[in-house]
């Protein structure tokens, strides 16, 4: 196990031995489950962002404080590896027991300014999914629904007229409610109609929402700086839902603004939304396989073995916010080889 990295917001204090015993038994244990007794297992993370402060409006997201604590227990509890190297000693069998893999989709800014030097200062290598559609200035729908409510005058928002009916935005706990109602009900409608719903409720919000998107030139500079970048699409459309030459055009069109911008050969893919069968298909991994990808990754829950379809490999995000939850419920996940 590693020792405790130099950042210690969630450490006990030193040299106290009541508080390192519980840890050990986690380390011991963490040890002997991530190592599947005896089976190598690589276990995939993914988050969206690292929020620069907590947002009452998006629960799910870490904010910095959050996020460095859960890098300390990855740094304790497990051994951070680069998907590359996980997936390379997954093969020839030196993989290390606890091996993790900390992975962002979609392309937000603040994967470079606050979640890379967390990472960096805990020596955690990052794997970023980047959908190129949105480089420079873009925003994803949801953002866009999210910021849009946020901004609303308190009342009534009123979508009757487009078959969505009224909802009370007055505090944060309205807001949260209309949001969950309304991503749940336009996620898997056609992409366009998603976009004209989204562009109409900012236009009646009247807010104009700023890009929360990675730069171009942000892109080449992770990747100078060590850090993977993975495909995700163009637009990131749910792949199912296309006919099969755009989603080949998605994927090839993505790739190659991504390998324009890294100057290197993209190595690794993740699905939009990311649920085998219903957002992608055998269909796409052959497609991904052929475009030259050597592995893909969903965002169905396990971990991976050897025997692993290495074009539907397993993510899962711990969302466990105190120490002992976080660490067991990382290591229960390791018993679903996929
Ligand atoms: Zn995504």
């Amino acid at each position: 196990m590693r020792q405790l990295s130099a950042s210690r917001e969630a450490s006990p204090p030193r040299g106290s031995i009541r508080a390192r015993s519980p840890r050990r038994l986690l380390a011991a244990a963490g040890a002997r489950v991530a190592s599947g007794f005896g089976a190598p297992r690589l276990s995939v993370l993914f988050f969206h962002r690292v929020l620069r402060q907590p947002d009452p409006l998006r629960p799910d997201e870490p904010d910095a404080e959050q996020f460095a604590r859960i890098a300390d227990w990855l740094a304790t509890y497990f051994r951070p590896v680069s998907l590359s190297e996980g997936l390379e000693r997954l093969d020839n069998g030196t993989l290390p027991s606890g091996a993790v893999c900390v992975t962002f989709d979609d392309g937000y800014e603040d994967n470079l300014s606050v979640a890379a030097p967390i990472c960096r200062a805990r020596d955690i290598p990052l794997t970023l999914f980047v959908a190129s559609g949105y480089l420079d200035g873009g925003i994803m729908w949801n953002d866009l629904v999210i910021e849009s409510i946020r901004h609303l005058t308190p009342g009534v928002l009123d979508l009757g007229d487009l078959g969505y009916g009224r909802h009370q935005v007055e505090d944060d706990a309205t807001r949260l409610a209309a949001i969950g109602s309304l991503l749940g009900q336009w996620k898997y409608l056609p992409m366009q109609r998603r976009s004209e719903l989204a562009e109409t409720l900012a236009a009646r919000s009247g807010h104009s929402v700023a890009s929360p998107m990675l730069a171009r030139n942000q892109v080449s500079q992770l990747a100078n700086d060590g850090i993977e970048i993975g495909g995700h699409t163009v637009s990131h459309p749910i792949l199912a839902q296309m006919d099969a030459a755009t989603a080949r055009q998605e994927i090839a069109d993505n790739k190659d603004a991504l390998e324009g911008l890294t100057g290197r050969p993209l190595k690794f893919f993740a699905y939009p939304n990311g649920l085998p069968q219903k957002d992608f298909n055998e269909e796409h991994e052959s497609l991904v396989k052929r475009l030259g990808y050597q592995a893909a990754l969903s965002t169905e829950s396990g971990v991976s073995s050897t025997q692993t379809n290495r074009y539907c490999l397993p993510r899962f995000t711990p969302w466990d916010r105190s120490e002992h939850r976080f660490v067991l419920r990382t290591l229960l996940n390791t018993r679903h080889a996929r």
